[in-house]
């Protein structure tokens, strides 16, 4: 079984259905987009030698182009290593030598970092070049078999600490996520469309697999970075369209000045995911573009799917007969329930289930667990311990099967012996009118062993004081919980994915208090 089989399936039912858009430009349709990754895996099978496993890595900022390497490969028995764009070079090189790759596909920004000929003599194959070009004179290959079980996408996870690790995703996970798609998180209608504006070495990239297993169109964002004007004009043009979003593209898209018309717009899904999203942010996300959400949580080692919160579940507090506001944004604070393939557990630190209620490690079962770390057996069985994946964060079950998310465990706060979960904190903050953005962090404290540290944005023309939060915190929460410090920033770190960086907030207390 090869994943890209999915577009042979799709484009023997409709071979002249428009497949891949660069903004409103046509790039290719189904049976164009078939060809032309028939024949890139024809030059990697018989130009490049690459043999059956072999890893092709992609250092692709998002361009239509990345669809049809990253299906050639597949469909040529070989795996994926997508690699953020935005990375640094150090990542690439760590990257590349890690996942030992057999070639490379760059963009032309990337030509001085990666020329042609690499002193080890990796193949680096620019998209923008005449040899690109000629790689769609080669015949097709036929679609090359695999086991369901073989690699085919290297995921490096986005490392918000140490270095990155490669979660070995096989054929069988991405034909399971693909699948729980639209049995646990949406349908894909005839004509639909999927507009990347994430960057597609992740979540957004994913994605493409039940977008194509429909025969849906993939729509490539032309402007460099998530851009709102070029996202509403799009979403004017292409039809029932869904898109995958971090929290703080919602966010800007949310706080956007530019006009939204819902009449005209063919927006259906926003699928965000990959960071927290808060209850205030949300209800504000729903206000402007209506009931168009669906959260899911995931992570490289289960890719996208481990739990999802249905559009239903975001329309329960709207319901008119609806009286229990609490428990509706109980729901809204949670990540919903388990997708269809995985099993959820929550355990202590010796891996005991726990009950309902609870607070433990978020433990994963199913077919779309990763099949280890590449090259690391000592990570791997960290990670996984009688089949079941430790996901490293933490949260809890209610009767219903909603799992609410506290932090990981790593940025869990003990204070006084008692855990300070910061998302409560940065929920209570993100109540107050004048917060724009904050993150809340623990700093060694000699008299209670950790205290509560907040960051805190503020929003345009607001004026807020350590006083003003202070009271705040204590309408909200419990008063042990209340940050002990405020620090007023203009920027939160976040990596290229947008996730907030607490290792790096907790290494900033550190140098301010050396000043
Ligand atoms: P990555 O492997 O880079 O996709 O990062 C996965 C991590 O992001 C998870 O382990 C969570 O800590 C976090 N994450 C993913 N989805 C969500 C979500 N919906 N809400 C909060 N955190 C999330």
């Amino acid at each position: 079984m090869n994943i890209a089989m999915l577009l042979a399936q799709a484009t023997a039912r409709s071979p002249l259905s428009p497949a891949v858009f660069s903004a409103t430009d046509l790039y290719a349709n189904y049976q164009q987009l078939e060809q032309r990754v028939a024949s890139i895996a024809y030059y990697l099978r018989n130009d490049l030698s690459h043999q059956a496993g072999d890893r092709v890595a992609l250092i692709l900022k998002n361009c239509p182009q990345y669809i049809e390497i990253l299906l050639g490969t597949l469909h040529a028995g070989l795996a994926v290593v997508p690699i953020n764009a935005k990375l640094h070079k150090n990542e690439f090189d760590y990257i590349l030598a890690n996942a030992d790759v057999s070639s490379i596909f760059i963009s032309a920004q990337f030509a001085d970092t990666f020329p042609a000929s690499q002193a080890n003599s990796t193949p680096v194959i620019c998209i923008d070049s005449d040899r690109y070009q000629s790689i769609m004179a080669a015949p097709a290959l036929d679609l090359q078999e695999r086991a369901a079980n073989d690699l085919a996408w290297l995921f490096y996870t986005s490392g918000t600490t140490g270095q990155p690790k490669g979660a070995m995703i096989s054929h069988r996970n991405l034909l399971a996520m693909t699948m729980s798609y639209f049995s646990s998180v949406d349908q894909i209608d005839n004509g639909a469309s999927i507009l990347h504006a994430a960057p597609m070495s992740h979540g957004s990239g994913l994605y493409i697999f039940p977008h194509i297993a429909h025969g849906a169109r993939q729509v490539v964002c032309e402007q460099d970075g998530f851009d709102e004007q070029e996202i509403f004009t799009l979403l004017q043009y292409h039809p029932k369209v869904s898109l995958f979003a971090a929290p703080t593209m919602v966010h800007r898209l949310v706080n956007s000045s530019l006009s939204y018309d819902p009449a005209s717009s063919h927006l259906k899904t926003i699928i965000y995911g990959g960071g927290p999203m808060y209850v205030a942010d949300i209800k504000a996300a729903m206000a402007r573009f209506g009931n168009k959400f669906i959260q899911i949580y995931g992570q490289g080692e289960t890719p996208m799917t481990i739990t999802c919160l249905t559009r239903e579940d975001h329309g329960y507090h709207q319901h008119q007969t609806n009286k229990d506001s609490q428990q509706a944004d109980n729901i809204l604070a949670s990540v919903g329930t388990a997708q269809l393939p995985v099993q959820i557990k929550i355990a202590d630190t010796q891996g005991t289930k726990l009950s309902n209620g609870e607070i433990g490690e978020i433990l994963v079962k199913g077919d779309t667990v990763m099949l280890g770390y590449w090259a690391d057996p000592a990570a791997t069985n960290q990670s996984i311990v009688d089949g079941w994946l430790c996901t490293g964060d933490l949260g809890s079950l209610d009767q219903q099967g909603y799992l609410t998310l506290k932090d990981r465990s790593k940025d869990m706060i003990i204070s006084g012996g008692t855990n300070i979960y910061p998302r409560e904190v940065e929920e209570a903050l993100l109540l107050h009118p004048q917060i724009d953005a904050c993150a809340v962090v623990g700093k060694p404290d000699p008299e209670w062993g950790e205290s509560v540290i907040a960051f805190v944005i503020v929003a345009a023309g607001g004026t807020l004081s350590s006083e003003i939060c202070d009271a705040w915190c204590i309408a909200h929460i419990a008063r042990f919980k209340r940050p002990k410090n405020y620090h007023f920033v203009q920027t939160l770190p976040k990596n290229n994915y947008g996730k907030v960086l607490k290792t790096a907030l907790r290494e900033r207390l550190l140098t301010l208090e050396k000043l």
